[in-house]
């Protein structure tokens, strides 16, 4: 663990974790060996700019836990990335991949750049770069990376070419998320958003409800939030309500996201759709709905925001949306809370389709793509559904609960080396 101030993510983790041990009754031993990274490494990028000029990023890679197989998370590009934020992430993606039962471990890197300030040459040089000084802890059975924030295909394609070229031979499971032709999975573009709307519709089944009819908030219009808009919408939800970060729209009788999504690619925000009211964040979050998904940045459900929500559930496409303060809050209130590491779990279960496609060498189809991840996210949620009733908890303490669980379990049944 880090001696110097931890930064909040990491405390929020730490701290959902002494949460799960204490339920779990575990010693303070096992407790420290689940709390640290089994191996970070930090690295310095230099980058010689367009214009000769050389500058210095700094690059990490943590790796939480692989008791349970290869660490496996995404790569991000942002200015604000330190190594207390990559730790956090990396043990959320440890707790997230044993909840849906992946053989994974958890990892997670990042490079302190701000992306839309480079050309593409440049970030292509800072991939390749980080990538040839993290090799030697990185492949397809050490630790797969995958997209995140800031970075994309296009990156994966670069890290999957330096590491194949340094290695002789092509490495397509070294990295998931890549392009179609270089072996990415059908359905991976929106298995995130598809996963959201399974545990949804779980969720209401489970309160003697249905997703038919039910009304949908969805606060960020991105990779999840649109893709969930429109799977919500098909799947005969209204959806209500949809914000960005320059603002947000509502129309209670449901919003047309086809057309929705027309007006997005063509003016690049949501903001001025003609068939809906203006409305800002802050209100979207208070809507009285049946769902809201937070599905744009960490944090924005707080002791302040939550004593507003109005809606029956909260379905969480974003990491952390909400703080401790806010889950309390919301328990109270007797808001459902679906927690992240069950809410947006279809992204990784996806990435590991197409793991496992590329070590088979062999294509699936999109239609067992779509049953296969189906299947995953109704089994974790009646895991994480039947853990709760029966141990009297809330749904993330009962996702965390079995995470960390199978991650102990795991790690004492290999038995200490030496
Ligand atoms: P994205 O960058 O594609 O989209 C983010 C959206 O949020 C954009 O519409 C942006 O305008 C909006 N936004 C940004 N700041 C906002 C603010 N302050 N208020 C309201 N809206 C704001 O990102 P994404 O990939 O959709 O990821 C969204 C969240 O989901 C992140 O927390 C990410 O870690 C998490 N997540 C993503 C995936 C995935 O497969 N993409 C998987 C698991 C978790």
């Amino acid at each position: 663990m880090s001696a110097s101030p931890a930064s909040q993510p990491w405390v929020n983790a730490l701290s959902q974790l002494a949460g799960a041990v204490k339920i779990l009754d575990y010693d303070d031993g096992l407790h420290e060996m689940l709390a640290t990274p089994r191996r970070e490494v930090n690295v310095a990028v230099p980058l010689r700019r367009d214009d000769d000029r050389i500058e210095l990023f700094h690059g990490y890679r943590v790796q939480h836990n692989v008791s349970r197989g290869p660490g496996k998370g995404g790569l991000r590009f942002h200015q604000a990335v330190d190594v207390d934020e990559v730790r956090a992430l990396a043990m959320l993606m440890t707790w997230k991949c044993a909840v849906v039962d992946l053989p994974y471990g958890g990892a997670k890197g990042g490079v302190g750049i701000d992306p839309s300030r480079y050309s593409l040459p440049e970030l292509e040089r800072v991939t390749r770069r980080y990538t040839t000084e993290i090799m030697p802890v990185i492949g397809p059975e050490r630790d797969i990376m995958a997209p995140d924030m800031g970075t994309d295909e296009q990156t994966m394609a670069w890290v999957l070419d330096t590491y194949s070229v340094s290695h002789g031979y092509t490495i397509p499971a070294v990295v998931t998320g890549k392009p179609i032709p270089l072996g990415g999975s059908l359905g991976r573009t929106t298995a995130t958003s598809r996963g959201v709307v399974h545990v949804t519709r779980a969720a209401l089944v489970r309160a003697g409800d249905r997703l038919e009819g039910a009304s949908v908030a969805i606060q960020g219009f991105g990779k999840v939030g649109a893709h969930a808009a429109q799977i919500f919408a098909t799947e005969g939800a209204r959806v209500v309500a949809v914000s960005d970060q320059f603002g947000g729209l509502h129309n209670p009788a449901g919003l047309d996201v086809d057309h929705l999504m027309r007006h997005v690619a063509q003016t690049g925000s949501v903001v001025g759709f003609p068939e809906a009211d203006p409305i800002d964040n802050s209100t979207l979050l208070a809507l009285e709905v049946d769902v809201l998904v937070p599905a744009a940045v960490d944090g924005v459900l707080d002791a302040d925001t939550a004593h507003a929500v109005r809606a029956r559930f909260v379905v969480e496409g974003a990491n952390g949306p909400t703080t401790g303060e806010a889950d309390v809050i919301l328990a109270e209130r007797g808001v459902v809370v679906v927690p992240d590491i069950l809410a947006n779990a279809g992204g990784v279960v996806v990435s590991y389709f197409e793991w496992a496609q590329a070590n088979q060498a062999y294509r699936w189809t999109g239609d067992e793509i779509e049953s296969r991840l189906a299947d995953r996210m109704h089994s974790a949620f009646a895991d994480v559904s039947e853990t709760a009733a029966r141990e009297s908890l809330s749904l993330r303490d009962a996702a965390l609960v079995i995470g960390v669980r199978r991650v102990a379990e795991a790690h004492q049944t290999r038995g200490l080396y030496p």
